[in-house]
This record gives C-alpha cells, structure tokens and sequence, in this order.
C-alpha cells in the first residue's frame, strides 16, 4: 500500500485498499491465504510526519501444528505505524512494514481448534475424527 502525500488533506483521511497476498510477500511454506488482504488506514500527515492507524484483515489458511490437518483461520490485525515525512518524498510505501509486522504475528504452532487432540502418538490417528484402538 502506497500512500502519494500529496493526496491527505489536513483533516487526514481513511484509505482503503485490497492487495493479494503475494504482492506483500506474506506466504511462507506453511501459510497461505484465501482472497484478498483487506487494508484499512487512518492517515494524518502533521508537517514532516505520517501517522497510519491501519485494520488488516485476511483469512489465513495454514496446517495445525498437532493434528496436521489444514485450515482456514481469519488474521486480523491494527498497527500503529509513523513515518518522518521528508521535503522531496512524494509517497510513503507502507508494504515493507505490513509485511514485517503480519509475518512476526504468526502463530509458531497452529492449531485448528483449542481442544484439538492431535495424533494418536502410536498409530497416528487423527483423535478429532474418533478414539483409535491402541
Ligand atoms: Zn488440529
Ligand atoms: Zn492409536
């Protein structure tokens, strides 16, 4: 998300924009996302700095760190980003920051459900779909 400066007008203003989630760089080997990442920023400019409030919303899909079944999981998150605005500088990529901040924010271990029972350790048995015979 590209923020042209000279578009905010004194009273700030909110941007609204979707961008895929490849154009942020945000999937990795185990996470992957369904539709568009859904940006939202509150922007205020005072003289050389830019305030962003940004809303990101997404739907994650990733693989549960127990159970290993796949899985779609909606990622919301705000940030609070500031830039020191520069007299030449005409726009402000937010991408970099967005990216750093989502990517720092996923889960080290997944999990479908908060009670997910995993895999029996003996026969490999998904315990969600039922109780095995070991
Ligand atoms: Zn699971
Ligand atoms: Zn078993």
């Amino acid at each position: 998300m590209k923020i042209g400066l000279s578009r905010i007008p004194f009273e700030g203003c909110r941007l609204e924009e979707e961008e895929s989630a490849a154009a942020l760089d945000l999937e990795t080997e185990e996470v992957k996302f369904r539709g568009p990442v859904k940006i939202r920023a509150d922007v205020s400019k005072i003289t050389n700095a830019l305030s962003v409030n940004l809303d990101v919303e997404a739907l994650m899909h990733t693989r549960c760190g127990r159970c290993l079944e796949e899985f779609d999981t909606p990622l919301r998150k705000r940030l609070s980003l500031n830039y020191s605005v520069g007299r030449q500088e005409r726009e402000i990529d937010l991408g970099p920051d967005i990216r750093e901040e989502i990517i720092l924010g996923y889960p080290i271990k997944p999990l479908c459900r908060a009670d997910c029972r995993g895999l029996c350790p003996e026969c490999g048995k998904n315990l969600n779909e039922g109780e095995c015979d070991c």
